[in-house]
């Protein structure tokens, strides 16, 4: 099947075509036609990241906008500013022929500038649902033409807290007209799906879902690793083994992506060529944009991000998606991974991409959770030994070499230290005491060893 043969403006084809997009995605196949039908249906999608549900949606919308008419006509709800910014990418990418006014729409920054372009002919508004709630009240936008609203990404937005925002939306979408809902997620619960469904008809409802069966990201090696301590050495021997060539870092929280970003830039010269920007919810919104940028400019090789990376924003081929921290939750695996193996990358056919999870004895229990979602056996890999490594400039290599043994010598370090205090002395060779004689003199002497520390 190829775009031209379905019922799509020649016009929306020629912009297509340009991007080297001829054929439609499973997801794209099965939905579009659904979008463009006369009958005024609307549409659960379900896919795959990274299976091109953007344009499923996108399409059928172009396609029946009236482009004479200068009111809101489209309302595309997106969780992030990212994902704002990435949506109205594709929709200015297909109206290159089919000249249409797309605004985004997204706070922390100057509502006054959005207010205008939307006087000035908005046609399209891709918009997260704070801004678009502040812009109702204030009675600039208005829904009485809007033929069409799609949620993307809308179990990111519950996950988000902005359940309250989408139900008031359209609440006061369907007050006095009846538009379209085109929902698409690459995990769809029950939770969206009744708020649809109280909303429609149920018979006026395509679900469609190409993924059912295989949640688990295809042309992706997953695998884990079980680590104990010393988290960034044995990352840093990860990283060393991969050499990851454009890779993600996910991290649980906002200042530990900060921190771990700066933390490999310092051992970049470790030769594994790093250069690592971060993102998280306290950049802001120019700083999180030039980031991104950066990286798909390909001026910076690796991002170290919060969850905020995680759903929808589409990277050219990424090779390695790391979970330094698995996240809390299991489906919010799957959108992370769904950051490498993207479409480019199946029909082009190059390697597979790689996810690669460090999970720490208390999140153990998440990683089973992750497989009984995905209904699939992460691989466990041991990490790799320093032995393997080779180059490492000479005040890094004791460092990696003892990562797996620090903590029990800080714990010999401070005996010998204790020890060596008590008895007025500065230091105290382990070599002139042997260790079971020293266990006997610390166990025999601790509680005067220890007043005497306090
Ligand atoms: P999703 O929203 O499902 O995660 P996107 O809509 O972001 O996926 O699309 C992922 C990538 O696939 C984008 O780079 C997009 O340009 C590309 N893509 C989408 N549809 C097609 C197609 N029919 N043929 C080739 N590439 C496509
Ligand atoms: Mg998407």
């Amino acid at each position: 099947m190829l775009f031209n043969e379905m019922d799509i403006n020649p016009q929306i084809i020629k912009a297509l075509e340009e991007n080297q997009i001829v054929s439609p995605t499973e997801i794209q196949e099965k939905s579009i036609p659904h979008g463009l039908s006369m009958r005024r249906s609307h549409i659960i999608g379900q896919a795959k990241t990274g299976s091109g549900k953007t344009l499923a949606f996108a399409i059928p919308m172009i396609e029946k906008i009236n482009p004479e008419n200068p009111n809101i006509q489209a309302v595309v709800m997106v969780p992030t500013r990212e994902l704002c910014k990435q949506n109205a990418a594709v929709f200015r990418s297909i109206t290159k022929y089919k000249k249409i006014n797309i605004v985004e729409i997204y706070g922390g920054v100057s509502i006054r500038k959005q207010i205008e372009q939307i006087h000035n002919g908005g046609q399209v508004i891709i918009a997260t649902p704070g801004r678009l709630i502040d812009l109702i009240k204030r009675g600039k936008v208005k829904f009485k033409s809007v033929n069409f609203i799609a949620l993307d990404e809308a179990d990111r937005m519950l996950d988000m807290g902005f359940l309250p925002d989408i139900q008031f939306l359209l609440l006061d979408a369907m007050r006095d007209i009846s538009p379209r809902l085109f929902l698409f997620s690459a995990t769809v619960f029950d939770e969206i799906k009744k708020l649809i469904y109280s909303f429609t008809k149920k018979d006026m409802v395509h679900e469609i879902n190409v993924s059912r069966d295989s949640l688990t990201v295809e042309n992706c090696d997953q695998y884990a690793y079980y680590i104990e301590k010393n988290k960034l050495w044995n990352f840093i021997k990860i990283l060393n083994d991969e050499r990851p060539e454009f890779s993600i870092i996910f991290t649980k929280t906002k200042r530990n992506a900060e921190k771990l970003c700066n933390k490999l830039n310092n051992v970049s010269e470790l030769n594994f060529n790093l250069n690592a920007g971060f993102i998280n919810g306290d950049l802001s919104q120019a700083k999180r944009e030039k980031t991104i940028d950066m990286f798909r400019k390909k001026q910076l090789n690796c991002l170290v991000a919060t969850n905020v990376l995680a759903r929808g924003l589409d990277f050219p081929k990424v090779s390695h998606v790391f979970n330094y921290d698995l996240p809390r939750d299991p489906e919010d695996y799957i959108h992370r991974i769904g950051r490498t193996a993207r479409v480019e990358g199946i029909e082009k056919n190059v390697t597979n991409g790689k996810a690669i999870s460090l999970v720490s004895t208390d999140h153990r229990v998440l990683l089973k959770k992750i497989e009984k979602l995905l209904n699939y056996r992460i691989e466990r890999r041991n990490i790799p030994t320093p032995l393997n490594m080779k180059n490492i400039p000479e005040k890094y290599a004791s460092n990696l070499k003892s990562s797996q043994k620090n903590t029990k010598r800080k714990r010999k370090n401070r005996i010998n230290h204790q020890i060596s205090e008590y008895n007025g002395q500065k230091t105290y060779s382990k070599n002139r005491i042997n260790k079971k004689k020293k266990k006997k003199y610390y166990s025999k002497n601790r509680q005067k060893i220890s007043s005497s520390v306090k």
